[in-house]
């Protein structure tokens, strides 16, 4: 069968908001799409094309991905490759897609971590699955405790000058891991201009370990991810488990964290989210979007309907002093403390 071919909303643009990096010339939409979960092979292509398109034809330019998303790893980004090959391609200037390495890819001691040698074959190995000749940001997706951060940061160094990324980040560093990786960067002409780590509602690590202020002094953008605490955060777990979410898998997101006492806690989030006329989903990305040190909110979505519901958070960004401290008080006990 000949499928139609796809032809981006004119008016993409009007509808999303832009926040600049820090003082960098990057201008991330405030919702973007990440690739983790319900893109990969397991799912069914069709739908995630269509997720794909209808999220660029609202103005979400940026596609966060790794080289391990799926399941099976690789294959999110073999689903992007296969979009930009047969949608996005004449729109390559307008996106700003990211990857990353630093999970467990390949078997033996290069194919994890943050070597150089991991690193910069990984590159190479995504940029092929994705059918692009670059990325827009390339970032070690976590620390390495036992290689030295000069050797990573290198890597990263030698990737930008190669062309084969235009800008350099890192993800989940700790504060001070993440002072000399941005010093080492930015010594070498190649500052890190985004950082990347969890926040939303349930998990404030990042406020407390002083990496958000981190940002703010390097004068970098923090991009958030899993703002919904991977599908807690929303209507999905208030009446027990799905057959067809994530909980339900029982992998990253385990059924054991769904105990009485949190779901009550998130039944008094939902009736505040309700009382602002808003869905749970919406209400929680509405709460980091109220942060301006947040540059975007990485989301993930298993439909269209979800993309739909979660890009509404944009029209509600105001909180009251008593939402904020009743948002405060009904999570505080389930704020997960540790870190990362
Ligand atoms: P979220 O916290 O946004 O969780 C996404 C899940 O929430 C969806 O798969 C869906 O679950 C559910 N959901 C989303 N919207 C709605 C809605 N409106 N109503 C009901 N349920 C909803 O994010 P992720 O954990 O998926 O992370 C987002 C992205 O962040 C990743 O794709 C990745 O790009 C990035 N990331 C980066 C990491 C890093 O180490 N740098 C680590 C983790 C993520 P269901 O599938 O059950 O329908």
């Amino acid at each position: 069968m000949i499928e139609p071919v796809y032809l981006a909303a004119p008016d993409r643009y009007e509808k999303m908001e832009y926040r600049r990096a820090g003082k960098s010339g990057i201008r991330l939409p405030l919702l973007s799409l990440g690739l983790w979960q319900n893109f990969g092979s397991h799912s069914p292509f069709q739908e995630s094309k269509k997720i794909l398109h209808y999220a660029f034809d609202r103005g979400i330019c940026h596609f966060d991905l790794a080289n391990n998303y799926g399941p099976e790893y690789g294959t999110a980004e073999e689903t992007f490759g296969r979009v930009m090959a047969s949608s996005f391609r004449p729109h390559r200037d307008e996106l700003f897609i990211s990857t990353k390495a630093g999970y467990d890819m390949w078997p033996g001691p290069y194919g994890n971590w943050g070597s150089r040698k991991y690193l910069t074959a990984s590159l190479d190995q995504s940029l092929k699955r994705m059918n692009l000749d670059y990325v827009d940001i390339f970032y070690t997706h976590r620390m390495d405790p036992e290689t030295p951060v000069e050797e990573t940061m290198q890597a990263l160094v030698d990737i930008v000058r190669q062309g084969k990324a235009l800008y350099a980040g890192i993800s989940r560093y700790s504060r001070e891991r993440g002072l000399e990786a941005a010093r080492y960067l930015a010594e070498h002409d190649v500052p890190c201009l985004l950082f990347q780590d969890r926040y939303n509602i349930l998990d404030r690590n990042i406020r407390e370990k002083g990496i958000i202020d981190m940002t703010v002094e390097e004068n970098a953008g923090l991009v958030v991810f899993s703002p919904l605490q991977q599908g807690l955060l929303t209507g999905r777990y208030l009446n027990g488990i799905p057959k067809d979410s994530r909980m339900a898998r029982n992998q990253s997101l385990k059924q054991s964290v769904l105990t009485p006492e949190l779901t009550a806690a998130l039944q008094g989030l939902d009736t505040l989210a309700q009382k602002r006329g808003q869905t749970l989903a919406q209400m929680s990305l509405s709460w980091l979007m109220h942060d301006p040190r947040v540059t975007s909110v990485i989301v993930g979505a298993s439909s269209v309907a979800q993309l739909q519901d979660n890009l509404q958070a944009m029209a509600c960004q105001a909180f009251s002093q008593e939402e904020l401290a009743e948002i405060d008080r009904l999570s505080a006990l389930h704020w997960i403390r540790q870190y990362p």
